[in-house]
């Protein structure tokens, strides 16, 4: 029992350090309950291991003038190197950090194609994983682990990925593949998750335990952060916001089922839904014609108006049922393009709320996060921080049995 202790011990300890960024012990104690011996016995078993490090307190308090200087604890920086990666349609992004999460390097490369075999896609991420490390003066083999996101179902605890709209087959022990293709370990998961893991560690989620990210791409995705967890489901397959059904027999679905939300709000959606009414050109790519159809309403287009409308309409229903559901201190709705407007206009969130149960309590706070691709990568490369100190926590756990 004391060894179970004593292993929570390090983990909770390590991670409040983490969180408040520098701390002094007698604080650690206050704040986790754990005895101040035990704290001094642990911290000194996470120094001797190189994980954390002692400094100076810079500030001249009264502390200062008692003979004794104030020491705070910190993550120690140099420790670890992690990767985070993002998978996009055409390209990879990339950011190292170090072991306290301080950015070294940050890159985007093209892939071959926007679907790949899994050991092209591996091979890929390889390939700009070394290049990333180059670029920051170090060498591949110092990152001690890679976080990837990408899109679709992803059984993290394993790394299995069920299905995903960048790999050409399914069933893919990616994460396995990836380990095995880099050299280190690698740590995968569906994109919003790591998104919801971003704002956990270094955004807007900082001081909530429960909100909602709602990621906005070329599909919705949707990362749930419940009791301070993220919260995955048992097969992967939970959050899939974009696959909630709005809509009896409605749109056809890129899934194969009819009815989803993203057979309303996702760009081939309004496509297919203006080249239907309006007469748009089939022609062409569908990033030019997405933009056409959103020129076109922001000119006064009735017709393309109406498409987007309905977009944010149907929107605002699947948002209002999730808070029906979870009922969620917050809802970060997240993307990067700045181009979807239309599903965060201020009509959509007062359509929200008109759905929402209603009580005389303020209803949960929705706030927009554009960020780009670094920014996932960024929750990518969080995640790998969170298991390279579960596999370091480990190694002590054996060292110290
Ligand atoms: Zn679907």
């Amino acid at each position: 029992m004391a060894v179970m202790q004593r292993e929570y011990g390090r983990r909770t300890l390590l991670r409040q350090i983490r969180h408040a960024g520098r701390i002094p012990r007698i604080e650690l104690s206050d704040l986790t309950g754990i005895s101040r011996a035990t704290v001094t016995t642990i911290t000194a078993e996470l120094l001797s291991h190189g994980l954390i490090e002692e400094v100076q307190r810079d500030e001249a308090g009264p502390d200062s003038r008692r003979g004794r200087p104030r020491v705070d604890l910190k993550i120690r920086g140099a420790a670890h190197l992690v990767a985070g990666v993002k998978v996009s349609h055409h390209k990879l992004s990339l950011v190292l950090l170090d072991f306290e999460g301080e950015q070294l390097a940050a890159e985007e490369c093209d892939l071959p194609a926007p679907v790949n075999a899994p050991e092209v896609l591996a091979e890929a991420i390889r390939d700009a994983v070394s290049h990333l490390a180059t670029v920051a003066g170090r060498r591949a083999g110092e990152v001690s682990g890679v976080g990837i996101g990408i899109a679709g179902i992803v059984e993290a605890t394993d790394g299995f990925v069920h299905w995903s709209p960048s790999l050409s087959t399914r069933n893919v022990d990616f994460g396995a593949l990836l380990t095995r293709t880099l050299g280190t370990p690698c740590f995968i998961d569906n994109d919003a998750n790591l998104v919801a893991v971003a704002e956990q560690t270094f955004g807007l989620g900082r001081e909530h335990k429960d909100f909602l990210v709602v990621t906005i791409e070329s599909g919705v995705g949707l990362g749930m952060v419940i009791g301070g967890a993220l919260y995955r489901g048992t097969r992967g397959c939970g959050a899939e916001f974009g696959h909630t059904k709005v809509q009896l027999n409605g749109a056809l679905c890129r899934c194969g089922q009819r009815g989803c939300l993203e057979a309303y709000v996702a760009d081939y959606a309004l496509l297919r839904e203006a080249t239907l009414v309006s007469g748009l050109s089939a022609e062409g790519d569908a990033a030019t014609r997405v933009e056409t159809l959103l020129n076109a309403a922001r000119t006064g287009d009735a017709t393309a108006r109406s498409i987007l409308d309905r977009a944010g309409q149907i929107f605002a229903m699947g948002l209002a049922n999730l808070v029906n559901i979870f009922d969620p201190e917050l809802i970060i709705l997240a993307g990067e393009q700045m181009q979807l407007d239309h599903l965060y206009a201020d009509a959509v969130i007062d359509a929200m709320r008109k759905s929402i149960v209603q009580v005389d309590k303020a209803p949960p706070e929705v706030v927009v996060h554009k960020w780009g691709d670094l920014m996932w990568a960024r929750g990518a490369a969080a995640y790998a921080l969170d298991q390279v100190s579960e596999l370091a926590l480990d190694r002590l756990d054996k060292d110290a049995a």
